[in-house]
Parts: structure tokens; sequence; C-alpha cells
């Protein structure tokens, strides 16, 4: 194939014990998935079912990077997600066979621009520009294996703790979330997604670090300069 100029390298991630990287297709985000998380966001979450949202690809920020303060926003926030790699893609995935879809998992954090989302949400626009900015998706070192992690998910700035829940605590498990957002895409080896953040959501500044830390896997560390 020709191109009238040389396509870019696809985004990729590094996986534990294997020199091969995974190659990023898509970001899917889960909007809402931890009920203290709805709450403080100031909704019912008996009353919502979940939602679906997309970065591009190439917002993806790797574990360790130094990356500026977004354009436009005064109001940066972490949110610390557990984020599900797709190996085997497939459509209508029943939740009793989604694990079987999945690649591996990582420590993410969906950066959100705070002030654009609530300007966005008031004026009934899209969050695209809240969401999927460019360097907005920081993700880790992919574990291999379909088992998901259990234990805790942390969030620390400049070390101090941000964000902390089980991971028992969300309200779609993994195979729930495959399973449903399966019905309304057609799910692709490479696709990964970010499913959703517990309570404690809070601003980054300039020149700080924060972290990710989900138990069993590698963390996910952006700083802001
Ligand atoms: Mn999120």
């Amino acid at each position: 194939m020709e191109y009238v100029f040389a396509p870019p390298a696809p985004p990729s991630l590094p996986v534990e014990g294997m020199t091969a990287r995974f190659p990023l297709r898509r970001i899917l985000c889960v909007g809402r998935n931890y009920a203290e998380h709805a709450r403080e966001m100031g909704h019912d979450p008996d009353r919502e079912p979940p939602f679906f949202f997309a970065k591009p690809a190439d917002a993806l920020v790797q574990h360790g990077a130094v990356i500026p303060y977004p354009p436009m926003t005064a109001d940066l926030h972490h949110e610390a997600e557990l984020v599900v790699a797709i190996g085997t893609g497939g459509a209508h995935i029943a939740a009793g066979d989604a694990l079987a879809h999945v690649f591996g998992y990582a420590a993410g954090n969906d950066l959100t621009r705070r002030d654009l989302q609530a300007e966005a949400k008031a004026a009934r626009r899209p969050w695209d520009m809240a969401k999927g900015f460019d360097a907005s998706a920081v993700i880790g070192t992919l574990r291999p294996g379909a088992t998901p992690p259990e234990g805790r998910i942390r969030c620390k700035v400049q070390g101090e703790p941000r964000q902390e829940a089980a991971l028992s605590e969300m309200i779609w498990p993994v195979a729930g979330v495959i399973a449903h957002l399966s019905r309304l895409i057609v799910l692709a080896p490479g696709d990964v997604i970010m499913t959703g953040t517990p309570a404690g959501v809070g601003p980054i500044r300039q020149g700080e670090t924060c972290v990710v830390e989900i138990d069993g896997l590698a963390p996910a560390a952006v700083t802001l300069r």
C-alpha cells in the first residue's frame, strides 16, 4: 500500500514478561462504575445503567511520562481505573464468555478536564474535549491473563492518598462491562476498556506526579510539567 505520507506507528503498551508490545486499537471508557463516585458527581447509582465514551488511541501516555499540563483547563482531574485489554474480538459476548476475550489488565488514569466536562454536561454537549484530549489516557504495563485482579485500587498525588477502593465495588464487573459494550460495538483485538473510577477524584497541578496502583499490577504514573 502506498500512502500520501507515512502513517504513524500504532500506539502500543508494554507487556509484563514479553518483549512484544500490545498494539492499541481503541480506548473505550465506562462513565460510572462505582456507586460512591456516581454519588459524588451528583447521580443515583441505583437508577443509572453504565454508559460509554472513548478516547483516541493516540491519547495514550506511557507509565512514567512527563507531559505538559493540558490547555484550556484549570481543573485537570485524575481518575484511577482498572484497564482491560481485549485479545479476542466479538459482538454480543455473553458475560459468561467475556473473560475468554481478555488479553490482560493494567492500571490506568482517565485524565479529565473537569471544568470542560461540567460545561459540556450543563450545555448537553458531547464530552470529547473534556475526556479525549491529547495525552489523556495514562496506562501502565499490561499483565497478561484473563483473570481480573482482585484487591484494591489507589491513586496518589505527590504521595498523598486521593482515591482508594476495592475492585469488588465496581457496579459492573469486567465481564459485565465487556458484555454491555459488545452489544454496542464489535470489540476487536487491541481495544482497551477503562472500567470507571472510584470516589475521590480531584485535581493534579502543574509539577505534580500522580500514580495509580492496583494490587498485583504495575503502576501507572504521570507527571505534569
Ligand atoms: Mn473515568
